[in-house]
């Protein structure tokens, strides 16, 4: 086994060696620019972007010309959230969820400062977004709701395809960040009646700085205005060069994924069980934290009783790299937003790490990574209970 063993892919994942293969003359001699299609350099490289544009929209039912390539979700979901807002100013409302990532929150806030207005609907303790809350949300103001297809801390994965329904019936536009689903699970934006929706290749096995914005073209107004402005690249929404080689390694990344997602599924389930029975036996107490079956199945997150989630994850360092939660919050000491919207309190956040599982991982390193943690968790537990007999000799 090769130390540390990586159970973080919720954060990023490697490129897939069938993937680096598949990119790597696009650095070289294809290095054509795909709007220079004077030439076989230029035409063979707008040839892979077409290519990589049709692998995208199979995986999720859509049409080519639907699928723009980004640099990754944070920029998809920043097209679809402000370019949006910035089409329609009649409309000023917006419906998101208090367990999203940063980097719709944050763009939330901002539209906030512009003086829109942001409904922020919460969950239920498994992290399911509340149906009948976000329904009543709606007002004739309202322009778009955002909601994830799969947490990227607790997994919890929201009933999409129930929340396109109440979108479509009043007329609003659905934005859905995939960012975790994609690769992962089955998406299909007509299934889903989603209008917008972002992903990214480095957490399915692509490079980083590349991913997709979906765009239902056929319906005019879930068209975003640009954010960047220039050459009119990606139908005028997103101009600059395009990165040929990511978005080549994109597409390939969508195309494995979509034929082994069913046998990666079955192996993680297997996995994550085994983990969680052994926690139960041999670490109690310990909490799941998001939803026990509508869930990803990489994503283990939970809350070791007395154990402080930074803690453990120095004290297992060695060997396991894990985290706590989102790579973003990881940098601050705040706890995670998402594990206290479940309202359990602070100690549940304070104690909560995620192990996310990947295609590289073996059923050898899941059982080691699962004993080593429970050996960690009772020195922990041990460390703590003699400091306390220390200060009760004390006074
Ligand atoms: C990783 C992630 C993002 C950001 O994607 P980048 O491509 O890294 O910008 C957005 N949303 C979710 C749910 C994510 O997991």
């Amino acid at each position: 086994m090769k130390f540390p063993i990586y159970l973080d892919s919720q954060s990023t994942t490697p490129v897939d060696p069938r993937v680096l293969d598949e990119m790597m003359p696009y650095f070289t001699e294809r290095f054509g620019n795909a709007a220079s299609i004077d030439h076989s350099y230029g035409s063979q490289a707008s040839e892979a972007v077409d290519k990589a544009r049709k692998q995208v929209a199979r995986c999720l039912n859509a049409h080519p010309e639907d699928i723009i390539f980004t640099s990754g979700a944070t920029e998809s979901n920043n097209i679809a959230i402000l370019g949006i807002s910035l089409r329609d100013s009649t409309k000023n409302h917006i419906i998101t969820c208090v367990t999203e990532h940063k980097s719709v929150l944050d763009t939330c806030k901002h539209l906030e400062t512009m003086g829109k207005q942001v409904t922020y609907v919460p969950v239920d303790k498994f992290g399911s977004v509340d149906l009948d809350t976000l329904e009543r949300s709606i007002s004739e103001k309202t322009l778009l709701i955002s909601i994830m297809v799969a947490n990227n801390e607790i997994g919890t994965i929201a009933p999409i395809e129930e929340i396109g329904k109440i979108a479509r019936k009043h007329g609003v536009l659905f934005h859905t960040d995939a960012a975790q689903a994609a690769g992962h699970v089955p998406l299909d934006v007509e299934k889903m009646n989603v209008d917008l929706l972002s992903v990214s290749a480095h957490k399915m096995y692509g490079p980083k700085g590349v991913g997709a914005l979906y765009i239902r073209q056929h319906y005019p107004a879930a068209k975003p205005f640009p954010l960047v402005y220039g050459g009119g690249h990606e139908q005028g929404i997103r101009s600059g060069t395009l990165n040929v080689a990511s978005i080549v390694g994109l597409g390939r990344a969508f195309e494995i994924a979509d034929r082994e997602m069913q046998d990666e599924k079955n192996r993680y389930e297997k996995w994550t069980k085994y983990m969680l029975n052994i926690f139960h036996d041999e670490a109690y107490p310990v909490e799941q934290n998001g939803h026990p079956k509508n869930r990803l199945a990489h994503n283990l997150n939970v809350s070791f009783e007395q154990v402080e989630n930074k803690a453990l994850i120095h004290t297992v360092r060695e060997k396991l790299a894990i985290s706590s939660g989102s790579a973003c919050t990881t940098l601050n000491v705040e706890p995670s937003h998402v594990i206290l919207s479940l309202g359990f309190g602070q100690v549940r956040a304070h104690t909560a790490i995620r192990l996310g599982i990947g295609r590289f991982n073996t059923e050898e390193e899941i059982e080691f990574a699962a004993h080593f943690i429970v050996r960690a968790v009772s020195r922990l537990r041990r460390i703590r209970l003699d400091n306390l007999k220390n200060l009760s000799s004390i006074s």
